[in-house]
């Protein structure tokens, strides 16, 4: 009867939205009044996933075997398929992200479940019926979506609802379903180097239209790579083809939440907030003092890019020098 979760550790480590993904659907699960079970796909080492409990998590299934050392949407979608079966689960949470992309749909269609694809808030539960708001017409309205299905799925937004800390412990189970042979032959994997995903990122150094051109984002680079950042950028900085669309952060781009984002060159545009707002720190670097932005800032620098972002990278790097 529990609420299942779907999990992936990359690297030994948990991924942000796995934390998040318990942690919503703790949410779930009180209402409900029932447990949570996250389904772990990848190694990650024991402390790493007992952590699950803390979340929210009472069980974690733990998926092993080869078909599940790699990302395989028909084998991951067999995996969760048969722990849902094993607890009795009619809510399933996954991240609104690649994998979830491709395994809520081809779960909805085989278990006949009512699907809500990016929901952007925590669900309300009454009886059969729950209800959920995610954004619509590339994030021009909000809806709220109702689904009355026995089984149901969300895939939510990452960094939408965050994660919370709830103090538990999780009983750890290995879990090695039957899964059937794939038609897909998976033969080459190509993985970036170095680059850190946005949506994981702690701090995150953006940068919009007032930097110019693309030939101007050595600075923000360079400050992301002293830092240990993503870096990231306004909607029309992607539109013009200045920076890659996965950077693109806003209502109609990626959410972040990270302890710190920096934003330099940027209005403030309500849209662009909409994905960044939930920032613990922001610091505003904008030539123009009236810039919507100073009002979201925690430390906003009136000045023009060219010349604070070379001066605060130097101290960055004499910062970091002063580390070591
Ligand atoms: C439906 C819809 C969805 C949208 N979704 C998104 C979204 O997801 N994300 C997003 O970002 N936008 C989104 N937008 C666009 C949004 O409304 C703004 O147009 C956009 O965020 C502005 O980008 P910008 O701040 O880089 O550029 P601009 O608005 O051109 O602002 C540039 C800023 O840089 C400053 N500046 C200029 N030169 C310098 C300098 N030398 N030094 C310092 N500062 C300088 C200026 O004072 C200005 O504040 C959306 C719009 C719509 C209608």
């Amino acid at each position: 009867m529990s609420v299942l979760v779907y999990v992936e550790a990359v690297g030994g480590k948990i991924k942000k939205a796995g934390f998040e993904g318990v942690s919503y659907g703790k949410q779930a699960a009180n209402q409900m009044g029932t447990g949570v079970t996250a389904v772990l796909f990848g190694a990650a080492d024991a402390a790493e996933v007992a952590s699950l409990g803390n979340y929210g998590a009472t069980k974690v299934l733990h998926a092993s075997g080869d078909a599940f050392n790699t990302f395989e949407s028909n084998a991951f979608a067999d995996a969760m398929s048969a722990a849902a079966e094993k607890e009795g689960s009619t809510l399933l949470i996954f991240p609104f992200d690649n994998s979830g992309r491709a395994l809520a749909p081809r779960l909805s269609a085989r278990m006949g479940a009512g699907l809500v694809s990016g929901a952007t808030a925590y669900p309300e539960i009454s009886g059969n019926t729950l209800k959920v708001k995610k954004n619509v017409f590339s994030g021009k309205a909000i809806a709220q979506v109702e689904i009355a299905t026995d089984k149901k799925i969300i895939s939510f937004t990452p960094n939408s609802t965050g994660i919370q800390e709830v103090g538990g412990s999780a009983a750890v189970e290995a879990f090695s379903p039957a899964v059937k042979s794939s038609k897909i032959k998976l033969v080459e994997v190509q993985k970036q180097e170095g680059e850190i995903p946005l949506p994981e990122a702690e701090l995150v150094v953006s940068a919009g239209r007032g930097m110019k051109g693309p030939e101007h984002w050595g600075v923000i680079e360079e400050m992301a790579k002293v830092l240990g950042a993503a870096t990231a950028c306004s909607r029309p900085v992607a539109d013009i083809g200045w920076r890659p669309h996965h950077e693109h952060v806003g209502q109609t781009g990626i959410t972040v939440r990270p302890n710190l984002y920096i934003a330099i060159g940027i209005s403030g545009a309500i849209q662009h907030l909409a994905g960044v707002n939930q920032s613990k720190t922001i610091v505003v670097i904008n030539k123009d003092p009236e810039a919507p932005f100073f009002k979201a800032a925690d430390y906003g620098v009136i000045g023009d890019a060219f010349d604070v972002a070379p001066r605060l990278l130097e101290a960055f790097k004499k910062f970091k020098a002063n580390q070591n």
